[in-house]
């Protein structure tokens, strides 16, 4: 089947038109939210927990960053005042078991003085900020890049944006929807576009298949519809990734997505 080219910002990314791969990326959705049901993202009590477990996830597994959160909440520095005061060395000693504990101690250190200096220590304040301009400004600290800040804007402020990592891209690429050039924001642009008018009903029901978390104080708050089916997609592309689409040996016979699979 002959594919079109068509653009997305200046790149090129490639599949049969801009139409197909939206439709694609809803079935996609449709099948796995279908097959697992709501992921209870981001598995945290406040949002300074969701923005904490965001620089913490960088370069290692989830289960790692769980240490890391259960030794902060030991000492109580989940606590945004209590972080703010900590010793640098505590909360290096907290975190060790996330890897590279020093950098991620001071970047996250770094973060609190931003958010002091133009907040005035209030998440309530920053993430009231219209979502572009707020994006632009994470995207400004150091250790911070598209896939965390935007974590950050949608599991911690409920900001409407698509957050890409590596499982999205894989997917994209293995089914002819997205070229290995095409960009983060790109690939980002195509997600939100995609699935701006899908909307998804919040339910308390905790599905531990695919990616899924039980429900915590952050995953059962209420958030608009959108920002639900953000969040749901990214979780369950997650789950297909961990269970099926590993980078070198993919089980499409098992996966949810076989169908959805371009002829060879
Ligand atoms: S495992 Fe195969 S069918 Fe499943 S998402 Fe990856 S490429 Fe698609």
């Amino acid at each position: 089947m002959a594919r079109l080219l068509f653009r997305l910002d200046s790149d090129l990314v490639y599949t049969e038109s801009v139409r197909s791969a939206e439709q694609q990326i809803r079935e996609i959705y449709r099948i796995l939210y279908g097959e697992w049901g709501a992921q209870h993202w981001w598995p945290a009590e406040s949002p300074f927990e969701v923005v904490v477990g965001a620089y913490l996830t960088q370069n290692t597994a989830w289960t790692n960053v769980e240490h890391a959160i259960a030794h902060l909440r030991a000492q109580s520095l989940l606590d945004l005042e209590a972080f703010r005061t900590a010793p640098l060395a505590t909360i290096e000693q907290a975190i060790r078991p996330a890897g590279y504990f020093r950098q991620k101690a001071s970047r996250l250190k770094l973060f609190v003085g931003f958010l002091d200096r133009r907040y005035a220590g209030s998440l309530d304040l920053m993430f009231a900020q219209p979502t572009a301009r707020l994006r632009a400004e994470l995207l400004e600290l150091t250790g911070v890049g598209p896939e965390t800040a935007d974590s950050i804007l949608l599991y911690a402020g409920d900001h409407p944006v698509f957050v890409v990592d590596a499982y999205t891209r894989r997917l994209l690429e293995r089914h002819g929807l997205a070229s290995p050039s095409a960009t983060y924001e790109q690939i980002r642009q195509l997600f939100e576009q995609s699935l701006s008018d899908v909307k998804t009903a919040q339910t308390a029901r905790a599905s531990l298949q695919g990616a899924g978390h039980q429900p915590s104080a952050m995953s059962t708050r209420p958030r608009p519809p959108a920002v639900q089916t953000f969040n749901e997609l990214h979780a369950v592309i997650v789950g297909v990734g961990k269970r099926y689409c590993s980078k070198r040996n993919p089980d499409c016979s098992s996966c949810p997505l076989q169908t959805l699979l371009p002829s060879p």
